[in-house]
C-alpha cells in the first residue's frame, strides 16, 4: 500500500533548467548591451564552464566569468548581468504542466507528500514559494537537514521517518537516475523516473516506472494500491 510520495524538486516539480537558460540569456543580452563585445554563444560557453566547475547553484558566476574573460571585473557589465539574470529568474521559474493538479489529487487520495532536494535550504524554499507550492508538503528536506546528498540513504531515511511510513509504502519521483532512483531503491522505496525532466539523456533509469508527464503518478499509485 502506497501511503506517501516523495518528490525531487529541480527538474521534477520545477522546470529549473529552463529558468536557468532563460535567465542566462537575459544576462548575456544585458552584458553585451553594457559593452561586453563578444558573440552570445561564446559568452554562454564561458558561463557554462563556470557552472560546470563550481556547481549549478554557484552565486558568483558572472564575477568569475568576467575575471576569466577580461582579466578584471568591469562593474558596469557585471551589474547588467546580475540585474537582468535576477529579473528574468523571477518570471521564468515555473512548475511543469499539471504539477498543481497532481499534488492536489494525491492529497485528496490521502497520500502524504514530501520533497527531498540537494539544493541549499534557502534557495529551495524560495523556489517552492515562487511557484506557490508551499502548502502541499508535510516534509521538505534540503541539503542542510542531513548534510548528505542523494543517493546517500540519510535524506531518504529521514523523510520516511518524518512521514511515518515504511520504505515499501513510499514512491520516490525524480529526474536524476544516479541520485534519485538509485538512492531510493537502495532503501527499499518504489521509484518513478521523471523522463520529462531529464536533461542528461538518460537511457536506463533503473526505475520501476517512467513517466512523461507528472500526472501519470496518480495512475501508478492507483495501480500499486489495486484501485484501478
Ligand atoms: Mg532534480
Amino acid at each position: 500500500m502506497i501511503r506517501a510520495i516523495i518528490f525531487d524538486l529541480d527538474n521534477t516539480l520545477l522546470d529549473f533548467m529552463r529558468m536557468k537558460e532563460e535567465s542566462v540569456s537575459a544576462a548575456i543580452d544585458a552584458m553585451r548591451d553594457a559593452g561586453l563585445d563578444l558573440p552570445p554563444l561564446k559568452i554562454r560557453e564561458g558561463i557554462e564552464t563556470v557552472y560546470r566547475e563550481k556547481g549549478i547553484e554557484y552565486q558568483n558566476v558572472f564575477d568569475d566569468y568576467l575575471t576569466r574573460t577580461l582579466g578584471t571585473i568591469n562593474y558596469k557589465i557585471l551589474a547588467a548581468g546580475i540585474f537582468s539574470y535576477r529579473r528574468a529568474k523571477e518570471g521564468c521559474l515555473r512548475t511543469y504542466p499539471f504539477v498543481h493538479q497532481t499534488v492536489i489529487e494525491l492529497t485528496r487520495m490521502g497520500l502524504r507528500l514530501a520533497v527531498i532536494s540537494d539544493a541549499p535550504r534557502r534557495e529551495a524554499w524560495l523556489r517552492i514559494y515562487a511557484t506557490n507550492l508551499q502548502h502541499y508538503f508535510d516534509v521538505v528536506l534540503t541539503y542542510e537537514d542531513t548534510h548528505e546528498r542523494k543517493p546517500h540513504p540519510k535524506p531518504f531515511l529521514l523523510a520516511l521517518k518524518k512521514l511515518n511510513v515504511a520504505p515499501g509504502e513510499a514512491i520516490m519521483i525524480g529526474d536524476w537516475a544516479e541520485r534519485d532512483m538509485v538512492g531510493a531503491k537502495k532503501v527499499g522505496m518504489k521509484t518513478v523516473f521523471a523522463r520529462y525532466g531529464d536533461t542528461m539523456n538518460t537511457i536506463h533509469s533503473g526505475a520501476d516506472y517512467e513517466i512523461d508527464v507528472v500526472s501519470d503518478i496518480v495512475g501508478i499509485v492507483k495501480k500499486e494500491n489495486g484501485l484501478d
